[in-house]
């Protein structure tokens, strides 16, 4: 079997033994476990050996009500908590996440499918966006307006209340950390609801917090179906703002419910960036980046960098040194940390199955992969091999539709101009990578895309202070940075006379 070895105990654990570390079974409601109201239960899969871990809680409007009403508590305690106490209880979580690494790190290759080093990047990650949002939590602060001599105004800057998260299962325990660390930085109160595939960080992370600290009430979680759960948190009255990651077609329907209670919305949506190599390109860097720019997380990765639009110069050799680079990936268990771990269910597996057949069907050129399976026998789970798919006109549907699986789209282009064109022909606009090696000539570029984040000469560049979002269908609104306050706060004025009002 390939990769490297394994020495996560958890991880050892479970390939080994099929022994599992304690995973919770209940909703997270008012600082505990709680069953759900309707006792239902669902199961959670090992994406890997496709099959059941554990079962968990199938909440329903009656628990999230519950979730809602607890949420509603914690908020009036914890909107008059002050700076340093929210500082002092997300820097403790940032130890908590860094002393519990291997068990997060464990539960959350194990519940989504992705590898251990992934995991544990995200977890790495989880722990500096704790960090970064107890000190974005000392920061916030109003502003006084000059109004001349009689008056003086001044802004508050507020929590906006009971706050709703709708989490995807690509990165399960980095998208909680990174609305949750802010959302509190705030003084916001919150009720999560995980996808249904990846339940059990969320639940982890939620006990850890009141374990440092956190009222109780102030952040719940309720586990079940986009259906079952996620739509009546989406619709509760007492929500105020919503955060959503997720697909386009569920982030339209959850803005239409939003609407409906004028909740305010951060919409995290889907994409199909583009990395762009220029005529002038270094022919390795761009096979290296164009190979992780897409097969992280084997491809479920909103902000992957599923199509190669390349200078027709630099065609022949960047797509060799690709395929050469592919063709050594190892696919199999996450927990094994191979290159390529598993799809998180059957049904994305067969989506991404469906989409790579229809393209050979139109006579598409698959240089490599298009089928599924792992290297070895032993790994039973839902994988898909690494695929490339060359030469696509601009209007395949390859380029235009996101496949979230790893399937990279090879465009040619002849010019810069024609490049910008194709980089921004999508209705997505989430994100770009440019590589060149004239930085004039890429940032004359970047100006000109269209996307809510572009990086130039490193696919992945950036970092937990840099703002992140989409615009067009990849949605709106910025998590991360400075920025990713914001969403969660609302600005009061107020005014104050300072002379007798004038007479009359
Ligand atoms: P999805 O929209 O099906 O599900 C996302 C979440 O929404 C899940 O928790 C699900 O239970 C919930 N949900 C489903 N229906 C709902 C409803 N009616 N009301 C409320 N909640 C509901 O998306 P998915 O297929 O699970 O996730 C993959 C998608 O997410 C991709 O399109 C990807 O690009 C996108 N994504 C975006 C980002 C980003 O930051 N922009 C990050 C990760 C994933």
């Amino acid at each position: 079997m390939s990769g490297p070895v394994v020495t996560n105990p958890f991880a050892l654990a479970w390939l080994e033994r099929g022994e599992l570390p304690p995973l919770p079974t209940g909703h997270f409601i008012d600082g505990r476990f709680q069953p759900p109201a309707a006792g239902q239960m669902m199961d959670s899969f090992d994406p890997g050996f496709g099959r059941t871990i554990a079962a968990f809680a199938a909440g329903d409007a009656e628990d999230v009500d519950r979730a809602v009403t607890s949420a509603q508590a914690g908020f009036a305690v914890w909107r008059k908590s002050t700076p340093g106490e929210r500082h002092g209880v997300l820097s403790r979580m940032a130890e908590a996440v860094r002393r519990n690494h291997a068990l997060l790190a464990m539960v959350d290759s194990l519940d989504s499918g992705k590898s251990m080093a992934e995991a544990e990047g995200d977890v790495s990650g989880t722990a500096r966006l704790f960090d970064y949002y107890a000190g974005v939590a000392l920061t916030i602060q109003g502003s006084q307006i000059p109004l001349g001599n009689d008056l003086v105004s001044m802004t508050f800057r507020e929590p906006v209340g009971v706050t709703a998260h709708i989490v995807p299962w690509n990165y399960p325990t980095g998208t909680f950390a990174r609305s949750i660390a802010a959302c509190l930085a705030a003084g916001c109160s919150a009720v999560v609801k995980p996808a249904e595939t990846t339940p059990f960080t969320a639940l982890i992370m939620a006990q850890m917090l009141v374990e440092c600290g956190l009222p109780h009430g102030v952040v719940n979680v309720v586990t079940g179906t986009g259906t079952a759960a996620g739509g009546p948190l989406t619709e509760h009255r007492a929500v105020r703002h919503v955060t959503f990651t997720g697909s386009v077609n569920t982030g339209i329907r959850v803005a239409q419910v939003a609407a409906r209670n004028i909740a305010s919305l951060t919409l995290e949506l889907g994409g199909k960036s583009p990395l762009i190599a220029l005529s002038d390109c270094d022919p390795v860097a761009v096979a290296e980046g164009a190979l992780w720019g897409i097969f992280s997380n084997a491809g479920q990765v909103c902000s992957a960098g599923s199509r190669l639009v390349i200078a027709r110069n630099r065609h022949d050799d960047v797509v060799s040194r690709l395929l050469k680079l592919t063709e050594a990936l190892s696919v199999g268990h996450g927990l094994r940390g191979c290159d390529i771990s598993a799809i998180n269910s059957p049904q994305q597996l067969a989506r991404i199955a469906a989409h790579v057949d229809a393209a050979r069907a139109r006579g598409r050129n698959v240089l490599t992969g298009g089928g599924t399976g792992a290297d070895t026998a032993h790994d039973t789970g839902w994988f898909y091999r690494p695929t490339l798919i060359d030469d696509l006109p601009a209007n395949d549907p390859s380029v235009l539709e996101e496949i979230f699986g790893p399937v990279l789209a090879i465009q040619i282009v002849d010019s810069d101009e024609e490049a910008l064109a194709v980089a921004n022909s999508t209705d997505f606009g989430l994100m770009a990578g440019i590589y060149s090696r004239d930085i004039t000539r890429a940032l004359a570029m970047a100006r000109d895309l269209d996307s809510g984040q572009v990086t130039i000469n490193d696919y992945w560049a950036g970092g937990i202070a840099v703002p992140f979002g989409g615009r067009r269908n990849s949605g709106y609104g910025r998590e991360k940075g400075k920025e990713g306050i914001d969403a969660f706060l609302s600005t009061k004025a107020v005014t104050i006379r300072l002379t007798p009002p004038p007479a009359g």
